[in-house]
Order: C-alpha cells, then sequence, then structure tokens
C-alpha cells in the first residue's frame, strides 16, 4: 500500500508525540484519541478508555500494548493473529469491533469498541449466578458468535467470562482473539499448539493431541454454560492431573436448580471424546437452546445504539492521515500492513437477511442478469458477477438462527464499477434485505 504515494508529513512527529507521555492514561496517540482512565489490564496489556480528539463522544477502548515490556518474541504472532481474527469477524453483533490499528517503535495501540458494561465475570461474581433465562441469553450470544467464528475459519480457544464483555445496552461481545487459531494454521485439519486456561479448555487440547477447534470451543462452551448457572467450575482442582481426570470420567456435579434439560445440555458438551461432542451446529437445534431466541433482538439492539453509525462506518475511515501502516513498516520486528492492505483498498456492500441462502441466491442471479453481467457460480458454491473488467464476489455467512449475513465485494474492476453500478445492485436487492450494514463510498 502506499508504495509510490509521496512520503507522509513527518510520521515521526507522531511516534514522538505517542511514546513521550508513555501512552498511558492523559497522552494523546497519533494526534487522534485521548487516553482516559484504565479500563482494564489484560495479561499483556493495558486498555484505556480513549476519547476521539475530533469528537469526544466517539469513545472507544485502546489496548496499548508495549514491545519493550514484552520481550518475548512469541507476543508479535499472538499480536498479529488477534488483529487478523478480529478483522475478519467485525460484523457479527456479538464480537467485538477492532477500529484501527496503531503502531509506534514501543508500542501497538489496537483501537476497539468500547464496552462499558465492563466484564461478564464481574457481573457473574456480583450475583454468584445467572437465573436459567439470563445464562441462556449470554449463551447464546457467545455460541453465535462463535459459530460466525468457526464458518470465517477462526477457532477463539479461549472463551472465559473474562474475555466476554458487555457493552452499554448489555449485549455481549467477545473479545481477545490473542489465542486464537487461524484455521490457515491447521495442519490436515487439526491445530496443534496447546492453549487456553486450563479450566475451561478441551482434555484434547491439553495432551496436545491435534485437536479441531470447533469441538474444542464447544467444550469451553459446555463449561461456561455450567459456570453460568451453577456459579462455579465443573472442573476446579489446583492439581492439575487430577482435574484432567475429572475430565476425563465426567465427574461432576449439578446442584438441584439446575433444571434436566440444561443438565444435558452441559452433559453433552463436556464429552472428553470430541468425536462424539455436541457441536454448535447441533447445539443450536435443541428445544433448550432456541427458547426465547430473538435474532432481530440482536441485531436491532446494536443497530440502535446511539454509535452505531459511528461503529458501522467504513474500516477505512478510521485509517489515520499519517498511516499506521507508515509506522508500523518503520518500526522494527512487526509489519501489521500486509493484513489490512486487502481490506482497505475493497469495496463492498454488506447487508443481512432473513430469507434462505437460496433465495437470496436466486435474487442475486436474477438482478445480476437483469443488469447484464454474466453470472458464474463457484465451485465452492459461491457467486460470481462478471461484466467487463468488473467481477464481483458474492458471499453468504449465516451470523445466526436465520440470519443471513450478504457480502458482495468487488474484486476487480473498480475503474469501471462506481456509485451507478453499486446503486442499480442495491435497489435491485432492495426486497431482500433486512438491513443495510455498510454504505458503498
Ligand atoms: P489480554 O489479551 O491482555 O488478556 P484483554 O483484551 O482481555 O487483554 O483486556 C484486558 C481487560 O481490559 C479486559 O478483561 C477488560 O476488563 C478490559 N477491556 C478490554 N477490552 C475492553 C473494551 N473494548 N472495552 C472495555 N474494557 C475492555
Ligand atoms: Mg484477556
Amino acid at each position: 500500500m502506499g508504495q509510490n504515494n509521496p512520503p507522509p508529513p513527518s510520521p515521526t512527529a507522531s511516534i514522538r508525540r505517542s511514546t513521550s507521555s508513555g501512552g498511558g492514561s492523559g497522552s494523546i496517540i497519533l494526534e487522534k484519541y485521548q487516553l482516559g482512565r484504565l479500563l482494564g489490564r489484560g495479561s499483556f496489556a493495558k486498555v484505556y478508555l480513549g476519547r476521539s480528539l475530533d469528537n469526544s463522544d466517539d469513545e472507544v477502548a485502546v489496548k496499548v500494548i508495549d514491545k519493550a515490556s514484552t520481550v518475548d518474541a512469541a507476543m508479535e504472532p499472538r499480536i498479529l493473529r488477534e488483529v487478523s481474527a478480529m478483522r475478519r469477524l467485525h460484523h457479527h453483533p456479538n464480537i467485538l469491533k477492532l477500529h484501527e490499528v496503531m503502531a509506534t517503535k514501543s508500542k501497538i495501540y489496537l483501537v476497539m469498541e468500547l464496552a462499558q458494561g465492563g466484564e461478564l465475570f464481574a457481573k457473574l461474581h456480583r450475583c454468584r449466578r445467572f437465573s436459567e433465562s439470563t445464562a441462556r441469553k449470554y449463551f447464546q450470544q457467545v455460541v453465535s458468535a462463535l459459530r460466525f467464528c468457526h464458518q470465517n475459519g477462526v477457532f477463539h480457544r479461549d472463551i472465559k467470562p473474562q474475555n466476554l464483555l458487555l457493552d452499554q445496552n448489555g449485549l455481549l461481545k467477545i473479545t481477545d482473539f490473542g489465542l486464537s487459531a487461524l484455521s490457515e494454521q491447521k495442519k490436515d485439519g487439526l491445530i496443534y499448539t496447546a492453549c487456553g486456561t486450563p479450566a475451561y479448555t478441551a482434555p484434547e487440547v491439553v495432551y496436545r493431541k491435534g485437536y479441531d477447534g470447533e469441538k474444542a470451543d464447544a467444550w469451553s462452551c459446555g463449561v461456561l454454560l455450567y459456570a453460568f448457572l451453577v456459579g462455579s467450575l465443573p472442573f476446579d482442582d489446583s492439581n492439575l492431573s487430577n482435574m484432567y481426570r475429572a475430565m476425563h470420567k465426567r465427574s461432576f456435579e449439578f446442584p438441584d436448580w439446575v433444571s434436566k434439560s440444561a443438565k444435558l445440555v452441559i452433559y453433552k458438551l463436556l464429552d472428553p471424546n470430541p468425536n462424539t461432542r455436541l457441536s454448535l451446529d447441533d447445539l443450536i437445534k435443541l428445544s433448550w437452546f432456541k427458547k426465547s431466541f430473538s435474532q432481530e433482538n440482536l441485531c436491532s439492539q446494536a443497530d440502535q445504539s446511539p454509535r452505531s453509525e459511528f461503529l458501522n462506518r467504513k474500516d477505512s475511515d478510521y485509517l489515520p492521515k499519517v498511516n499506521a501502516f507508515d509506522i508500523i513498516s518503520m518500526s522494527s520486528g512487526l509489519d501489521l500492513s500486509g493484513l489490512l492492505e486487502a481490506e482497505v483498498n475493497s469495496k463492498e456492500m454488506r447487508f443481512t437477511s432473513v430469507l434462505e441462502v437460496v433465495v437470496i441466491e436466486e435474487k442475486v442471479v436474477n438482478v445480476g442478469e437483469k443488469l447484464g453481467y454474466r453470472v458464474e457460480k463457484g465451485k465452492g458454491g459461491g457467486i460470481r458477477l462478471v461484466k467487463g473488467r468488473a467481477v464481483l464476489v458474492l458471499q453468504i455467512w449465516e451470523v445466526a438462527i436465520e440470519l443471513w449475513l450478504v457480502e458482495v465485494k468487488l474484486v476487480d474492476g473498480s475503474m469501471e464499477f462506481g456509485v451507478l453500478q453499486w446503486g442499480e445492485l442495491k435497489s435491485g436487492l432492495g426486497d431482500i434485505v433486512l438491513s443495510w450494514h455498510n454504505e458503498v463510498s
């Protein structure tokens, strides 16, 4: 990116400015955000409230990673994974959005959506345990977000209440993708690094056998649901070998207040054998899970939040003028630029639909043909629309039960494809759209 562009105006000034005050409260980063109070401390970072200097109503959370104090070279791939995972998962209401990445010689800043409600863990602690309906409400949001992750090739692998945050509307947001393994790193379909937090981690992960990230996340969901309903962990022994023995024997007990159907869900998820363990795809079909599940609820809450306009702006709106990637590439050792490049340049439109995939596809084919596109069906089931040099690719994800996110991406021919063409497509597709999620610039 920007190889042929003139050098950015004095990036060194920004570097000095952002490092001089230590990157903590009160400092201004890249002339864009003022850092406020400390929101939380993670295992390798501090997270501050950040306020946009242009508009003080725009609040964000800024995760500050000090490169010097984290000498561990293993940290860099971890950050890369986090950035890359979060960027791929922008469009789910229960996944914390990453607005931008900035780096200086000594620090890395991840500017994220603010989750004002704090950690779900703190809430669980305060309430001791959740009622079945509250537990289910949070559980549904976690499962819905995880399925979306899995469909996009990301496995979280560190699902626990500390990594579940709440926004100002009480909507759950999954964060901390630091440990997630991208599916590209799978060899023969299985992941090989052991990670996660022992009490929440599936036994096959601990034993460092290759494992299936989807099934490992399903295990963690079982532990999570247990923790929600009971207020303690199913397996909790400071002696790890005792703990793993308990996992294998499935020896955990339920107090009386847990309903029979909730017990069964947990029991099926906490199956030490990943092959017979309940998958998330089957989980969502269970009537216990489906009860009072309303997808519209999840999405409309997100859309109505006062900052939704800010949150839904195109990612490229967040790129600072003195380009973060220019700075990143000057900072030693870590180059994030390649990760984000494609998205910065991409042109796409996104909308949600409650219609079946086949209906959406049929509509796109009809509209495409009417507008004079050649319609090609890809091997993987995707659809491409081609006219002249313009090539559009359609992708559909099931973001939740009966809710699909449709993305139409212009992958080639941006010279021939402008506002007019987007407009034609948009009006053609209008009647299958539940809501638009970005406007094409
Ligand atoms: P680490 O990856 O180092 O564990 P986390 O991303 O988990 O760091 O963040 C550490 C803590 O900071 C969280 O547990 C939470 O309390 C707080 N925090 C993180 N992100 C946000 C956010 N977007 N909004 C509000 N608080 C946050
Ligand atoms: Mg964390």
